[in-house]
Parts: C-alpha cells; sequence; structure tokens
C-alpha cells in the first residue's frame, strides 16, 4: 500500500471543543461541520463533537445524514433551503434554518410543517455576502413574527473581520443600533454572532450561540497566532513516508521546472505526497515538514504524487522513514502560510485517494 493516510484524532476534537466553552463559557456551542468537517469526516467528526449543542451544515443532505446517524441536536442549514421544495427536509428531519433572503420567506410561509421551525434570521452587518440590510430586517422579522410557522427566532449575523482587533467594532455597532431600534414586540431573545476568530478574540460577541468552526479542528483562525498559543490541538496529520533517495550534487537540480539547485551536496528524501493528494503545489522550497519527528525542509516543486524533502543533515533517516506532512509537529497553517493560503482551505482539500483513520 502507498504510505500515505490522514489520521484523526477524536481526542484533539474533544480537546478543542472544550476550549470553545473555555473561551465562551456561557453561550451555547453550535459547531460547525460542513465542507465534510472540514474535510475531517462529517459522522467520524460529530463523534468527536458530540458535547455539542448543536451543529451546522450547508445542504440538507449532510443534515439528513446526521439524523440518520442518531444525531438529536438542533442541526442549522447555514444558508438556509436553496428552494421551496427542500422545506420537506426541514420538516422531515426538523432543522433549522437561516433565513438571509426574501424568497425564503415566502417558502417558508407557503411550507405544510408538522410543527413550527426556529429560524435564524440573517443580518447583513457589513460584510455584503448574505443576510438582510439593517433597513430590511424589522420588516423580515414582522414577516416571520406573523408566521405560525415558525416558532423562535434568532438573530445572526457574521464577521468579515473578526480575525483583526478592531474588526467587530463596525458591525456591532450596526447590530446594536438595529437591536435599538427594532419595537419591544419584536427584540429578539437570542443571538448568534462568533465565529472562531471572534470567539477566541471579542468576547463580546459571545451571545447566545457561538459558531466554532475552524478552531475545533485545531488550526488557527488569526494569521497572527498559532493554533497551540490558543490552546488548539491539530485534529488531522497527513502522514507519509520516504520511498526514495537521491544523493544530489552541488549544481544540480531537483523536480519539475528545476525550482531547486543544490549549493552542496543534498541528500534528497522523495515523499510519496502530492498535490493530487491535497498537498498545496504552491508550497516553495523550504515549506516545512518532519522526517521521522526531525523538522526539516520541501525542496523544489510539488509534484501530483511526490514531494522532495531536505535530509542533508538527517543522516539515519532513509527509505521508510516516516513523514509529517502537517499535524502535531507541522501545523497546518504554516505548511498554508508558506503555500499563500490558510489553513482550512488545505484540511478540506485533503484528496478521495487518502485513507482516512480514526484514533479514539
Ligand atoms: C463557516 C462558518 C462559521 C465557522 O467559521 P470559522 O472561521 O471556521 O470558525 C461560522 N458561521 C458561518 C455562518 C459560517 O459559514
Amino acid at each position: 500500500m502507498r504510505p500515505i493516510a490522514a489520521h484523526i484524532s477524536l481526542a484533539a476534537l474533544r480537546h478543542n471543543l472544550q476550549q470553545v466553552k473555555r473561551y465562551a463559557p456561557q453561550a451555547q456551542i453550535m459547531s460547525v461541520v460542513k465542507a465534510n468537517a472540514y474535510g475531517h469526516g462529517l459522522l467520524q467528526a460529530v463523534q468527536g463533537l458530540q458535547d455539542s449543542d448543536a451543529f451546522a451544515v450547508l445542504n440538507p443532505a449532510e443534515a439528513i445524514q446526521l439524523r440518520q446517524a442518531g444525531i438529536q441536536q438542533p442541526i442549522l442549514l447555514l444558508e438556509g433551503v436553496f428552494d421551496a421544495a427542500q422545506m420537506r427536509d426541514v420538516d422531515t428531519y426538523s432543522l433549522d434554518v437561516v433565513v438571509h433572503h426574501s424568497s425564503q420567506i415566502a417558502w417558508l410561509q407557503a411550507a405544510q410543517l408538522a410543527a413550527p421551525i426556529r429560524v435564524f434570521l440573517k443580518l447583513d452587518s457589513g460584510m455584503h455576502r448574505l443576510g438582510f440590510q439593517p433597513q430590511a430586517y424589522a420588516e423580515a422579522l414582522a414577516q416571520l413574527e406573523a408566521c405560525d410557522k415558525v416558532r423562535e427566532i434568532v438573530l445572526m449575523s457574521h464577521f468579515a473581520n473578526a480575525d483583526t482587533a478592531t474588526g467587530v467594532t463596525q458591525p456591532m455597532q450596526c447590530i446594536q443600533r438595529l437591536y435599538d431600534r427594532l419595537p419591544d414586540t419584536l427584540k429578539l431573545s437570542q443571538r448568534s454572532l462568533a465565529n472562531s476568530a471572534a470567539i477566541v478574540q471579542h468576547a463580546d460577541t459571545h451571545y447566545d450561540w457561538v459558531r466554532p468552526g475552524i478552531m475545533l479542528y485545531g488550526a488557527t483562525p488569526i494569521a497572527s497566532r498559532s493554533a497551540a498559543s490558543l490552546g488548539l490541538q491539530a485534529v488531522m496529520t497527513l502522514q507519509s513516508a520516504i520511498i526514495a533517495v537521491q544523493e544530489v550534487a552541488p549544481g544540480e537540480q531537483v523536480g519539475y521546472g528545476g525550482l531547486f539547485t543544490a549549493e552542496r551536496p543534498t541528500r534528497v528524501g522523495i515523499v510519496a505526497c502530492g498535490y493530487a493528494d491535497g498537498y498545496p503545489r504552491h508550497a516553495p522550497t523550504g515549506t516545512p515538514i518532519a522526517v521521522q519527528g526531525q523538522l526539516t525542509r520541501t525542496l523544489g516543486r510539488v509534484s501530483m504524487d511526490m514531494l522532495a524533502v531536505d535530509l542533508t543533515d538527517l543522516p539515519t533517516l532513509g527509505v521508510g522513514s516516516p513523514v509529517e506532512c502537517w499535524g502535531a509537529q507541522v501545523p497546518v497553517d504554516a505548511v498554508a502560510h508558506a503555500a499563500g493560503t490558510i489553513g482550512y482551505e488545505l484540511l478540506c482539500a485533503v484528496t478521495a485517494r487518502v485513507p482516512f483513520t480514526y484514533h479514539a
């Protein structure tokens, strides 16, 4: 078998969920498990996140998988339904929905429901992605209040810049202004605003429901802080091994395009991991990687099935030595940073040909 695997630690998931509780002790926790639990495997990740108060997904299909696996907690559809027909799934599987657009209100009003549902009514507080504008919000709220298919309404918004020190100031003012203007009859009892970045550095945003995603998986939501410094543990270890060793003379090159030229006699290890496994092709020479627990660097261009690492100062290591592409020792955020992206993208992008192994 090709020596590559993604190892998933359920203990690390449990630990990171506890960290969310530590940061936001008053709030209920809605664990975000969209995108196949950020690439970790939906049903398995949810096992590690059992103590969550609720889950959030993107598609009814994911919510149905969770219900069929016996998940009892509330499940929120983060973008609501995409058409009127999906209201049937909302009803059958007792889902909560985001409402961010007036057509969703019409679908809700027209739906046949066995029981009224909970709605997260989304406000655009400045990100300009999804949600009602502040001027339109009270009207949408009044329509939902008047709708007998709605049991409860939560004010929801999402931050574009919670990863910066001052990034929630304006949206929080927008939300507060809206809230103050609402007639008393329309005041909402609950709010949900905070993603991971807001959870760790903006306690004033926590309110009733926090929505952690990336921090549960042990990667940082804030570029300037490491996951470890935030008390988070890596959940995924992308592991492989050295499958060949090359002795390269000074002046000779390594890999496609000859992007790395040896300046000294260089021992090059070839690792069974490439961009077709989800390792970023844009990771340049010098991207951190660990061989048998020793930190070293990649060399040259990442190819489809392989990449090269520097073993010059690790003479005892060779074919068969284990390689950590990212994980507890090499933060996925460090690999992402070298490749000009974020940990989120790498975690979501591990491909189907990589076998996943789950550890209690
Ligand atoms: C994905 C998502 C989250 C989680 O964001 P993280 O940065 O991963 O914590 C929270 N809320 C909404 C609406 C999302 O789409």
